[in-house]
């Protein structure tokens, strides 16, 4: 059964782990440094050009925001990260929120990391991928704005950031990697089996 993304609303926003709406049902989140193509790759996914405007209008850029597909599914809008701009003490507290997020939320089944396809595994990148492999959260990483590169330039990055998904420090349970164009459209259908696979699988697999 395909997950009707177009019918999806602002839930809430929250500022940590503790002001999240109820941890039940399905929730699968989105990070990336700023820039990187986020908000365009969520409206993308909900052919809806204003939803993630939502998450950049002034006040809610700090936030978790949450969008509701249903009662039990979820999508989840993190922070972007690397305003240069935001001083330090702002930056570790937003630390260890985002990581206390990832950690310990319950009903978060997948993230999709966002890199620019131009500039990926940055230390922020790896941060994210550390705390996720701690929790053995899946990745799904997106390489953003593909259109932006020749095909031979997109196969290196694609097989870089393949080969370092495959450390095994990382040890997560999977991590996967794809190219992603919101402008081409390329790799869309990729992408939205992914987040249709990661709400439906405990229907297909009843525990
Ligand atoms: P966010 O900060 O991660 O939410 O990034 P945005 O979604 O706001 O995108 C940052 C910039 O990259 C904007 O100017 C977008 O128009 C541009 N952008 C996003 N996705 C693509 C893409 O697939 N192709 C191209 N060429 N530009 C993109």
């Amino acid at each position: 059964m395909m997950v009707n993304f177009q019918k999806v609303s602002f839930l809430s926003s929250a500022p940590k782990l503790s002001f999240c709406p109820p941890d039940e049902g399905i929730e699968i989140a989105f990070a990336g440094r700023s820039n990187a193509g986020k908000s365009t790759a969520l409206n993308t996914l909900v052919k809806n050009k204003k939803l993630a405007k939502t998450s950049k209008t002034p006040g809610r850029t700090q936030l978790i925001n949450f969008f509701e597909l249903n009662e039990n599914q979820r999508l989840v809008d993190l922070p972007g990260y690397g305003y240069a701009k935001v001083p330090l003490s702002v930056k570790r507290k937003w630390d260890i929120n985002l990581s206390e997020y990832l950690r310990f939320r319950q009903s978060l089944r997948g993230l999709i990391l966002l890199m620019d396809s131009r500039h990926p595994l940055t230390e922020y990148d790896r941060q994210i991928l550390m705390w996720s492999s701690q929790t053995n959260l899946e990745v799904h990483i997106l390489l953003t704005k593909a259109d932006k590169q020749k095909n031979n330039a997109l196969k290196t990055t694609l097989e870089k950031v393949k080969n370092f998904t495959r450390d095994p420090e990382l040890s997560s349970p999977s991590i996967s990697v794809q190219l992603f164009s919101s402008k081409s459209k390329l790799g869309l259908k990729e992408f939205e089996e992914k987040i249709n696979s990661w709400f439906t699988r405990e229907l297909l697999n009843p525990q």
